[in-house]
Parts: structure tokens; C-alpha cells; sequence
């Protein structure tokens, strides 16, 4: 579910916390009624009503600030995954990033049983599917001793902005399936008794689905400056940014303006639609950054070049991600500096910004075939450092199974490098780029417009693998993050 957040000018929203999980401003604008309103957050008139004391759905104002209960999140426990037409139980699996096994005990199915189209599947709360690697490429290869720590998934919370001044806003993790303290500690920097301490748990073992556990030290997004009267809605999407995934931004405005910024060093690509209206920006969050708030600095320029400057802060946090210690012998090692030499090539080519978006809102799959290794695994070769990661998801398919785009785009890169082996680079607008590696042969070359779905390789075992498989990336603004995300979530 989309955690989302808006804010308006000065308005005081950390008295309502205590009755909703999470609130939205929003500021009526002409030619908008309460209905319209409504239908945009999911909401019944009569309820947006009720929570801003309005009597007559017909008497709201321009410019007149509702208050927007959004849902709580929806129960931890699981969810129902409507079958659709030509799906199979292996592929709504991996699409939910779950094992195949866990979906069929869930759903007392066999994998002989048939689905249907229209049938309803519990979907199990994800558990990463590294577990059951087996095909990997060189980076994992030989994983003999490979040993995988740290399960932990991304938190779903919803919390309001704190305002300038305003006492800080508490950061709630919502526990999940599977979670004990020490895993959620481990993912916030934490002791286990911090956390007992700042959440009065006397034992810690105890911990039930749903339960918000305060989470000392984590900040929420915050203003560091007046939003100027042209800003109507400013949304940041998920309120704590996370390492390896992709972040919104969004601000519109009620009169045409052009937007600029930086965050983490980077230059924000900023998309401007409906007329420079409508700012999105897109923010890949690369692995490793510190765990910190940093400073996210935004410029707005109006019709008559006046600049408004409006600083805010966020939280970068860890992705949770697995470890794996993996031994192999030394003429096996990739040397470090082949490695970076080909992470430099591609940051550069997707560090491009084409102006034309391709792909409409979410991304496919690129393979018909089980998901054997997930994005951001942490790991460490004969016990170094846990300084590289997998920087792709993994498809384990028999060698000769089609690639197929995971959009439409341009193909940019169609070349044989030392560890991706047969690797073909798309771009598909708006700085996002997917990357399909280790194929047995290519089927497109540099400058082809692909379609969705379109077949553009073979599964294969080219370059630096143990066994076919299809290593799938997903670029951002020269950034490596977290491809289910952009299956998963739609964009921007
Ligand atoms: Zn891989």
C-alpha cells in the first residue's frame, strides 16, 4: 500500500497522531469538491466530512486545508492475491517475493493442483528467497560455506511531518511476521535493550504482529524553511528513505514553475508534467550511504524567475538486507578493480536523463522463471568486509528461456563484459535503465526501440557464472536499486 504523506503551509498536525496512523493535508483548489477530493485518497465524502467537522459536503472553499485520515496500515499477517489470467503459482511467488513452498502450504496447494483466473491466494508476509539459491552468478559463486544472516524486510510505518519547531514526531516500526528485537535493533543501529528500554518491554521475546515499537533516534521528514503560498501539496514517499530502494519526491504547485535540487550529493532529476504544474523526482538511494538525516534542498523558480528556496530533512536508513559469507578459493576472486571498472560503465551510462518516459507505471518481469536470489544481499568473501552486494535479482531458468524487456526503451549497451557476460542495457526514459546479464545470446543490438514483453535474449551462463541464470538490474540516475520495487510499486 502506498505510504504517503502531504504537507500544506503551518498546519499543526502532531495533535491528531494520537487517532490515526497517518495524516495528508490537502489544500482545496478550484474547481475541486469534497467528492473529488475523496475519490483521490480512497475515501468516502461523508468520511472526509466527519473528520473536519464539515456539516454541508457543498460549503468547502479554495484554499480551505482538510485534514485526510489515511488508512492504517493493512494487517502484517498476510494478504489475498487475485489469480489472473496466465499466471502461475511459481510467478505470483516470485512476484510477491516469497518461495514457491511457503505459498503452496499457506494455500494448502500442491504444485500439481491447477489455479484459475478469479482465485483468491494468501499471500504469506515476504521472506527473502535467498535461501533457496542455487544458480548464481561468479559474485556468488561457489557458495559453499555461504552462510545468510540478517533476514529482515522493509517496514511499512506512516507518520506525519513534523512541523518547524514542533517536538519531534515518534518513529513507530510496525512488527511483522518473524521479527524479533534483535533483527529490528540490527536494522536501526540499535541494542536490543534500547529498544526494550524506549518501548517499556519487559520481555523482549514478546513481541505480537501490528505492535509499534518506538525507534529512539530515527526522525521523521521535517521543514527547515516556510513552503512558499505557490506550493499546494509536497509529498514524500516512504517517510524514512531506504539504502538500494527508490524514493518520491512530489510538489505541486498552483501556477507553472520550475523545480531543481539536491539530495545526497545528487542533482535531482526533476520530471515536470501538467503544464510544470506537477514535480516528481525520483531518488535512488545507493547502498552504503550512512545512516543519517541529510539535508534535502529544493528550488522553486516561478513565472517571474522569483526563487524560493524550501529545505527539508530525511532519514536515510538501512535496507535490511541479508548477509552471506561466501568462500571461495582465490583464483576464483573477481579482482575488485574488474568489478568496479564495469560498475563505473554503466553508472555512466545511466547517469543520462532521456526526457521521454517509456515505460507507464511499473515494471515486468523479465523472465518467465522462479526468483533464485533477491536484490541487496550484503556480502563478504573469505572474510572480508561485507562491502559488495548483489546488485540485481536472479532468475533461475534453464538455459535457452527468453529474456524479455522489462519495458519499452533504447537499447543502449548490447555487449559481452567481463562479469555480466551477454549483457543488454535498456533505457526507458525519465533516468530509469534495466539490465539484463549472463545471457546465452542477445537478440537486440545498440539503438533498437523495444516493446514490453518483447523477447531481446536467452537465459544463459555468459560471463562470470556458475549456472544459468538471468541477473536483472535496475539503474536510476546511475544509481543500483532494488528492481521488485519497481515491479511491485508504480512510478512516479
Ligand atoms: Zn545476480
Amino acid at each position: 500500500m502506498l505510504v504517503m504523506l502531504i504537507l500544506a503551509n503551518s498546519i499543526p498536525l502532531l495533535a491528531q497522531e494520537q487517532t490515526h496512523s497517518s495524516f495528508a493535508v490537502h489544500v482545496v483548489q478550484r474547481g475541486e469538491n469534497l467528492f473529488r477530493i475523496a475519490l483521490q485518497y480512497n475515501l468516502l465524502a461523508d468520511e472526509l466530512a466527519e473528520a473536519n467537522g464539515i456539516s454541508d459536503v457543498d460549503a468547502i472553499s479554495i484554499g480551505q486545508r482538510l485534514i485526510i485520515p489515511l488508512a492504517a496500515e493493512s494487517a502484517p499477517s498476510g494478504r489475498t492475491h487475485i489469480v489472473a489470467a496466465g499466471e502461475t503459482l511459481a510467478s505470483i511467488a516470485t512476484a510477491n517475493e516469497i518461495t514457491l513452498d511457503a505459498l503452496l502450504r499457506l494455500n494448502n496447494l500442491s504444485l500439481s493442483d491447477a489455479i484459475f483466473a478469479g482465485q483468491q491466494l494468501l499471500i504469506p508476509p515476504s521472506v527473502s528467497a535467498s535461501t533457496t539459491a542455487n544458480a548464481t552468478e561468479a559474485t556468488d559463486s561457489d557458495a559453499n560455506d555461504e552462510a545468510i544472516t540478517q533476514p529482515t524486510a522493509p517496514a511499512p510505518f506512516r507518520h506525519a511531518f513534523a512541523r518547524v519547531g514542533a517536538a519531534p514526531a515518534v518513529f513507530a516500526h510496525a512488527v511483522k511476521s518473524g521479527d524479533t528485537l534483535s533483527q529490528i535493533a540490527l536494522r536501526y543501529q540499535q541494542t536490543v535493550e534500547a529498544l526494550a528500554s524506549a518501548n517499556n518491554l519487559t520481555d523482549p521475546s514478546l513481541l505480537r504482529i501490528g505492535q509499534r515499537l518506538t525507534i529512539p533516534g530515527i526522525q521523521l521528514p521535517r521543514l527547515t524553511s516556510d513552503l512558499p503560498e505557490i506550493v499546494s501539496a509536497f509529498t514524500i514517499d516512504p517517510l524514512v528513505f531506504e539504502e538500494g530502494r527508490t524514493g518520491r519526491i512530489e510538489l505541486l504547485t498552483s501556477e507553472p514553475a520550475v523545480l531543481s535540487g539536491q539530495f545526497l550529493g545528487q542533482e535531482l532529476r526533476v520530471i515536470a508534467r501538467d503544464g510544470g504544474r506537477r514535480h516528481n523526482i525520483l531518488v535512488g538511494i545507493p547502498m552504503f550511504s550512512d545512516m543519517a538525516v541529510y539535508p534535502l534542498m529544493l528550488e522553486l523558480r516561478d513565472g517571474t524567475d522569483t526563487v524560493f528556496s524550501i529545505t527539508a530533512t530525511l532519514q536515510v536508513v538501512s535496507g535490511g538486507y541479508w548477509r552471506q559469507t561466501i568462500t571461495i578459493s582465490d583464483d576464483e576472486l573477481v579482482a575488485p578493480a574488474v568489478e568496479d571498472a564495469e560498475i563505473t560503465l554503466l553508472a555512466g551510462l545511466t547517469k543520462d536523463f532521456s526526457e521521454t518516459r517509456h515505460w507507464s507505471s511499473s515494471l515486468d518481469l523479465p523472465a518467465a522463471a522462479p526468483m533464485n536470489a533477491v536484490f541487496g544481499t550484503l556480502r563478504s568473501y573469505n572474510g572480508s568486509p561485507f562491502d559488495r552486494y548483489h546488485r540485481g535479482v536472479d532468475f533461475a531458468g534453464a538455459p535457452g528461456t527468453s529474456v524479455l524487456a522489462a519495458a519499452d526503451g533504447a537499447v543502449i549497451l548490447a555487449d559481452r563484459l567481463i562479469i555480466r557476460g551477454n549483457t543488454t542495457l535498456i533505457d526507458h526514459g525519465w533516468g530509469v535503465y534495466t539490465l539484463y546479464a549472463h545471457q546465452n545470446e542477445t537478440l537486440v543490438q545498440l539503438g533498437d526501440a523495444v516493446k514490453t514483453g518483447q523477447v531481446i535474449g536467452t537465459i544463459g551462463s555468459t560471463g562470470r557464472s556458475t549456472g544459468p541464470h538471468l541477473h536483472w538490474e535496475v539503474w536510476l540516475n546511475g544509481v543500483n536499486v532494488d528492481p521488485m520495487q519497481w515491479v511491485r510499486q508504480t512510478f512516479p
